[in-house]
């Protein structure tokens, strides 16, 4: 495997980085701030907040069973989507490979920094197998994908297809294991000693309930983890997100108590989709929703909307045609979008 020197874009690993003055003082007791330019009324709004969200990533350290300096945090998983080909990848000399179909922002970030993305096809299980991957990358190829369990498919990919890619690739692979709470299979930061080019992706989007929030996370090697503070936004996590974070964290049972309801509900709903005529097949699932094959998804898709019921219409997408992505609600929301497609 290539060294973290051999995959940074050289102006990035040679980048001093901004230093604010909340990072200067910081290990000292103090109580009077005057080095930030605040203004010393309207607190506590008035104080920039902790660059490196420190007491967060304690809670999440508790949570996850990663040490802290193993975590960036960012604005949203987006951030630490983006961030990755901002360090890595020279915009119009390298690329990334990816699985397709996949979360569309992997896409988007690449075709903003100017970085090629290879997408290579899933199989009709909409598994991945080591090899396709492996054959689509070259000496530029500094990132590989994956998204586990997958969105919009809704399956975890195999695990020892991962592993293989991880322990075979010499760049970064990055696995994306948004709805991992909703998984029986255990999540792969708990590898991440033994991989130094592994990137482990988590939100507090889905499970945990804090979209509006915007805090996503990357578990990895203590010196990416560095490479990313670097290139970071300062005070990429605001205070209000932060504090929220913390409320959240210090009750995961919460948390579990939600996971346990939801797949509940998706096995109900799923059963249901599966007597419906006009829906053909439902593919296995590891997240809080589900792929399902239909007759006709952009009609049942238009009908839904006039009744202000709406899903995701995946018919666009590869290997996806006539299939809607069904995320599963509440009881009664679930219910409502089960009896209006009876009558259909
Ligand atoms: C929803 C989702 C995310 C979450 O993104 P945030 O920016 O953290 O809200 C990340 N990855 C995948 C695959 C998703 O589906």
């Amino acid at each position: 495997m290539k060294n973290l020197q051999q995959l940074c874009r050289p102006n990035i690993w040679s980048l001093a980085p901004y230093s604010s003055a909340r990072n200067e003082y910081a290990g000292h007791e103090a109580h009077v701030f005057l080095d930030a330019n605040e203004n010393p009324y309207n607190n506590p709004y008035n104080r920039y907040p902790d660059p490196l969200q420190t007491e967060v990533k304690a809670a999440v350290a508790r949570v996850k069973g990663v040490a802290p300096e193993n975590i960036f945090l960012g604005n949203g998983s987006d951030e630490a989507i983006d961030l990755p080909y901002r360090c890595f990848c020279r915009p119009g000399i390298d690329n990334v490979v990816a699985i397709e179909p996949t979360y569309g922002m992997y896409k988007v970030c690449a075709d903003i920094n100017d970085v090629e993305y290879r997408p290579v096809l899933l199989d009709d299980h909409y598994q991945m197998h080591a090899d396709s991957l492996l054959a689509a990358c070259d000496d530029k190829t500094k990132i590989i994908w994956l998204c586990s369990p997958n969105n919009p498919t809704g399956n975890s990919l195999d695990r020892d297809e991962i592993l293989s890619v991880i322990n075979r690739f010499d760049g970064i692979v990055i696995v994306d294991e948004a709805y991992s709470d909703f998984s029986a299979q255990p999540s792969l930061r708990t590898e991440l000693s033994r991989y130094q080019n592994l990137i482990v992706l988590n939100t507090m989007s889905k499970a945990w309930g804090c979209a509006a929030i915007r805090l996503g996370m990357a578990f990895a090697s203590a010196e990416i983890i560095g490479v990313f503070n670097k290139v970071k936004y300062p005070y990429n996590v605001n205070q209000l997100t932060q504090q929220q974070a913390l409320e959240a964290l210090a009750d995961p049972f919460q948390v579990d108590k939600w996971v346990r309801i939801l797949k509940i509900e998706r096995e109900r709903m799923i059963d249901a989709f599966r007597l419906l005529p006009i829906c053909l097949e439902v593919y296995p699932t590891d997240a809080n929703f589900f792929l399902a094959k239909m007759t006709d998804a952009q009609a049942i898709y238009d009908r839904l909307v006039e009744q202000g019921i709406i899903v995701r219409n995946r018919t666009r997408v590869q290997l996806c045609h006539n299939c809607l992505r069904i995320t599963i609600g509440t009881k009664s929301e679930n219910n409502e979008l089960i009896a209006a497609l009876r009558q259909m």
